[in-house]
């Protein structure tokens, strides 16, 4: 069973917010417009021309020569290190990393890489001392080291670009490449007031989701050089994500970067409404980055907590004893928002 499943007794008809994740994001009214409307073919032999527009932009606003649209951020992401990486060599990467953590060790189960996890700094990112002592001389012992493989955000933290800028430096300097698991890059761009070229142009390549806080129902975009791409697009069949009327997905997709883009900070601001509303109730340690907020009740009443908010309709991921984290997204409106505090409120009063 997933962590992030519902609370059990709760019915999913009834929920009114949903603050496990933006990935519960549903595809709204106009979105479901241009995917009935998509002008589809078939993408495995190049002809579906929502697939190609969307690849198309989110390549231009990346910055990059190329893209390919593929089901998953996890099926991004191991094509991406499969097409940088060969059997016996290594990743560099974060413990805390989704490459590392979640996505079920593909790239080392199913690729033959080597995966070197470092612990991620406070900020999200790697320090760049460790990776410097991680990477491996050239002796017939070692895993060939070949990526450093960074996320941003990471749990809703901005990554600096400074920081950003330290660990490539470290890693191109002894022959690395740097892919960015960017799933919610938007988020980092939002919240620096920069372009998403500004973020991606650092990197080889770089992963996209659309299906978390952009809202559409499935789909990443793996953006970086031509060549890599074609190599990557080998891939993408090998492992059965060659899609072929995927164009009604795309159409989603190109929906989603046109009108929920800059919305983000809609679910920004809101973040930070809810961490002061939960900081003014001293019920406990609060973290708030971007659109996640990270609550730990010092009465450790998770579960009672789970149970009295999901009463209300709404859904926490409180199973654990540790920080309940909740996630604000575009299908957490007006309504629904002030329901949320004033559940939280009367709760701890
Ligand atoms: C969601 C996510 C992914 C990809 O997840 P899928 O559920 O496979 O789309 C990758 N990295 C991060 C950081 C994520 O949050």
């Amino acid at each position: 069973m997933s962590q992030y499943a519902q609370t059990p007794g709760t019915n999913i008809a009834d929920v009114i917010c949903d603050l496990r994740s933006d990935t519960v994001t549903r595809p709204d009214a106009g979105m479901r417009a241009v995917m009935a409307a998509a002008e589809v073919g078939d993408d495995v032999y190049g002809e579906d021309p929502a697939v190609n527009q969307l690849e198309r932009s989110l390549a231009e606003r990346s910055g990059m020569e190329a893209a390919l649209f593929l089901p998953t951020g996890t099926q991004s992401n191991f094509v991406a290190l499969l097409s940088h990486c060969g059997r016996g060599e290594e990743i560099i990467t974060g413990r805390d990393y989704h490459i590392y953590k979640y996505e079920a060790g593909g790239a080392s189960a199913l690729g033959g890489i080597v995966m070197d996890p470092l612990a991620v700094a406070p900020d999200g990112g790697l320090r760049p001392e460790e990776i410097a002592a991680a990477i491996k001389d050239d002796d017939s012992h070692h895993p060939i080291s070949r990526l450093l493989s960074m996320e941003n955000t990471h749990n809703g933290k901005v990554v600096p670009l400074a920081r950003l800028d330290q660990c490539i430096s470290v890693a191109r300097s002894a022959g690395l490449s740097a892919h960015l698991d960017g799933a919610r890059v938007f988020n980092a761009a939002i919240a620096l007031g920069c372009d998403l070229a500004d973020i991606a142009g650092r990197f080889d390549t770089v992963s996209i989701c659309l299906s978390k806080g952009l809202g559409a129902p499935v789909g990443s975009v793996l953006v970086g050089p031509e060549a890599f791409i074609a190599k990557a697009r080998r891939w993408r069949k090998m492992v059965g994500g060659g899609m072929r009327q995927a164009g009604v997905l795309a159409a989603a997709g190109l929906y989603a970067l046109e009108h929920n883009v800059a919305r983000l900070a809609e679910d920004h601001a809101r973040a930070t409404e809810l961490a002061e509303t939960l900081r003014g109730l001293g019920a406990g340690a609060v973290e708030q980055n971007t659109n996640m907020v990270f609550f730990s009740p010092e009465a450790q009443d998770n579960a009672a907590l789970g149970q009295r908010l999901a009463a209300q309709g709404i859904v926490i991921s409180a199973g654990g004893s540790g920080a309940i984290r909740m996630v604000l997204h575009k299908d957490i409106g007006d309504d629904a928002f002030a329901l949320l505090q004033s559940a939280l409120k009367s709760h701890y009063a």
